[in-house]
């Protein structure tokens, strides 16, 4: 239940005897997710109506929602005017540093050369890898300005060598883009910016408008909105664009021991629970008395109370819960379970017990590892699989701007070899003409052999 504005912020504990599953399923269930049939009919509509009236749509949905309603055009086009890019040294330093770090880790997942296997003497299967031509990637804008996801996003589609990027976000209610995300714009080389939000923004960049090019694929997190927009547009085979994955509200499970500094425990629990109310945050203790336990929540109650956002994370923190656990394998054998978009362990070791990790988006290892750092500037991606989707996905990453296409090349001994199987095959399968386009070549190599 929400407690009042003195009450203490915590979160709930359970000691986990061994195998109590019903405690842990009902404690690690995360908040419902709303892409619901309600928010479908909202979504549908607005599809629809950008799909049919392009620009003007995109612009009365601007003033609608983002009252901004001096905006005059939907995009800016590249180049870019400078005065809308001013940004303090200090700004303009932090995010240089950033994008130079993301450059080189998305860079070093660049495939040397394509991969080239002979199946069989005279049969060669080969796989290069291409850039998805046009991307379009979605900066959530609603309730903060969101840069550092311009980065996560630009970054590897320019190292990929995207041809077209286009970068959506919502309009100030002035009209203006934050200048962060106007620089960044400019440094990987986007096309266009889009100045729209939410399902208006999928929607353009799945179906096109007058001022703004379809896109291949849409990249990027975003409310319900934007996460119903992309599903939808996603199914749509007259669209023909794909999603880079689903996306639900952010979380952190932490894995902590006695050697854990509660302070660091709960800063890191606080920094995922300031996102939004329906963030979840998850602490593992392994071994902890109550004495170290106490101690955590000491720091939680303290540091949220001083944070500005202390209303949000005091309604995450009501559906988070502290899990207690005797070793570090049962932690991880939970934390498996659970699949986190984000997994910090605070615990003897780190780098080791990393190694037992089967589900999660992203691991940060070792007391001196804030997932902040991942947030923003070590290199690594923050747009991650969500709600347990890391059973099954990988975060974005520079295969998510790439796809692969294979080729055969067979040599006339390479289909003496192959030929009878897949006669044999396509006999069985009851396709004629597949098993002629074999035949006719074989009885070809028989003539000019004279056999
Ligand atoms: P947003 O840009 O996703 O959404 C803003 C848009 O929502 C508006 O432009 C408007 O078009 C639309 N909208 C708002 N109310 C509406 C209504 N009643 N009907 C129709 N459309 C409406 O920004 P946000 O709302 O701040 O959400 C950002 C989300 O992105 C958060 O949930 C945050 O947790 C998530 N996020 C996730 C990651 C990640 O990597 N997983 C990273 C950054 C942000």
């Amino acid at each position: 239940a929400s407690e009042g504005p003195g009450d203490r912020i915590k979160m709930r504990t359970f000691v986990v005897a061994d195998g109590n599953h019903t405690i842990i399923t009902k404690a690690l269930q995360r908040p419902s997710q709303r892409t619901s049939d309600k928010i479908m009919s909202i979504v549908r509509p607005i599809i629809d109506s950008v799909r049919h009236r392009g620009d003007a749509a995109l612009l009365e949905y601007a003033h609608k929602f983002e009252k901004a309603t001096s905006l005059a055009s939907p995009v800016l086009k590249a180049p870019f005017p400078k005065d809308l890019m001013q940004l303090s040294p200090e700004t303009k330093d932090a995010i240089d540093v950033s994008f130079e770090n993301i450059r080189k880790f998305h860079a070093a997942q660049m495939e040397p050369k394509p991969l080239s296997v002979t199946t069989m003497p005279g049969v060669e299967c080969a796989r290069m890898a291409r850039p998805i031509e046009k991307v379009g990637l979605y900066v959530p804008g609603g309730t903060a300005v969101l840069p550092s996801t311009a980065l996560m996003l630009g970054v590897p589609a320019m190292v990929a060598g995207c041809r077209n990027i286009v970068i959506a976000s919502p309009p100030r209610a002035d009209g203006s883009l934050t200048p962060e995300i106007v620089y960044i714009a400019e440094r990987v080389g986007a096309e266009t910016i889009v100045l729209a939000g939410g399902a208006q923004a999928v929607a353009a960049l799945a179906y096109g408008t007058e001022s703004v090019s379809k896109v291949d694929k849409i990249l990027g997190p975003g409310n319900q909105f934007v996460t119903a927009a992309k599903m939808l547009v996603s199914n749509d085979t007259s669209a023909c664009v794909s999603i880079d994955m689903p996306a639900g509200p952010s979380e952190v499970l932490v894995v902590a021991d006695e050697t854990a500094n509660p302070a660091f425990v709960a800063a890191d629990l606080l920094s995922q629970a300031e996102h939004g109310v329906d963030s979840q945050v998850v602490l593992i203790g392994v071994g902890l008395g109550d004495g170290q336990l106490r101690a955590i929540e000491d720091e939680l109650h303290s540091q949220a109370s001083a944070l500005p956002r202390v209303d949000i994370v005091r309604q995450a923190i009501d559906h988070s819960v502290t899990l207690v656990v005797d070793g570090v394998a049962e932690a991880m054998d939970l934390s498996n379970r659970y699949a986190p978009e984000h997994l910090i362990l605070q615990v003897r070791d780190a780098q080791d017990v990393a190694e037992l990790v089967q589900n999660a988006g992203s691991v940060f290892v070792g007391p001196w590892t804030p997932e902040s750092v991942g947030d923003y500037s070590a290199g690594v991606n923050h747009s991650l699989p969500t709600y347990g989707y890391a059973r099954q996905y990988s975060g974005v990453n520079l295969g998510s701007y790439v796809k692969h296409i294979t080729s055969s090349n067979l040599t006339a001994e390479g289909l003496r070899n192959l030929g009878g199987a897949v006669m044999q095959l396509a006999k069985v399968e009851e396709l004629e003409a597949h098993r002629r386009a074999v035949s006719i070549r074989l009885a070809e190599l028989d003539r000019l052999s004279g056999t």
